[in-house]
């Protein structure tokens, strides 16, 4: 599903100025347009593993001044160990001063690869603008060839459709693990549906993006 964020966060900061906007960015971070100081969102959560193509294991977050502010200033002490900002941040500002700093090894091949997937997205042949593009037309595409072979988007319309990832209910006679274990054979992978009312009737589909052929490094197409 898409989400129209933008409204969201105007709406919220409109009629509750003091509430932080955290945006759920796991699957739209690097596949959809987020303007995150413009649009006035606080907080953006992501992840490795789908719109920035890294393999999983990284949380990825983004704070606004405004919410930094919140976390330095509660009162009540964060309850999370690993994943608190309290720790990390010090050690954060030492890295940019140049000088290092310890809490806990970081997952250093993980980062190594976001850093490579980071510079591709930033500064490969795609701007991002192209790249948001890309993704609407492929995943429009998408919808309307697995339409004509009788699935029916989870999303109940095209403009509320994610364009990084594809929800399908699949047709009746074709259960999803019958289908994702047939595509497995075929090297190609797809994901069971998670959502508790519903999750044995989907599949999801990530729809990438097919950088430039002539600029690409890759011998082959990539889709
Ligand atoms: C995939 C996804 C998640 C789940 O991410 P995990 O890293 O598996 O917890 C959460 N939110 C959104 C929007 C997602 O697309």
């Amino acid at each position: 599903m898409l989400s129209d964020a933008k409204a969201i966060a105007e709406t919220v900061k409109r009629v509750s100025p003091s509430t932080l906007v955290i945006l759920d960015g796991v699957c739209s971070v690097a596949s959809e347009e987020i303007r995150m100081d413009a649009w006035g969102i606080d907080c953006v959560v992501g992840a490795s593993q789908k719109g920035i193509s890294v393999p999983p294991g990284l949380s990825i977050t983004a704070l606004s001044p405004r919410a930094l502010d919140v976390v330095k200033n509660r009162t009540q002490p964060i309850a999370a160990y690993f994943a608190s900002y309290a720790r990390w941040l010090p050690v954060m500002q030492s890295y940019e001063a140049g000088t290092p700093a310890y809490f806990a090894t970081p997952s250093v091949n993980l980062i190594y690869a976001l850093e490579a997937s980071l510079n591709s997205i930033v500064a490969g042949p795609v701007s991002l603008e192209d790249r948001f593009k890309l993704h609407r037309e492929a995943s429009a595409r998408f919808r309307t060839q697995a339409r004509e072979l009788g699935f029916e988007t989870v999303a109940v319309s095209d403009d509320a459709s994610a364009n990084g990832m594809t929800a399908l209910y699949t047709p009746e006679d074709v259960p999803p693990p019958a289908l994702i274990g047939a595509l497995a054979k075929r090297d190609i992978v797809i994901a069971g549906g998670l959502h508790k009312d519903i999750k044995t009737k989907y599949i999801r589909c990530a729809s990438s993006i097919r950088p430039r052929p002539s600029l690409s490094r890759s011998s082959g197409p990539r889709d």
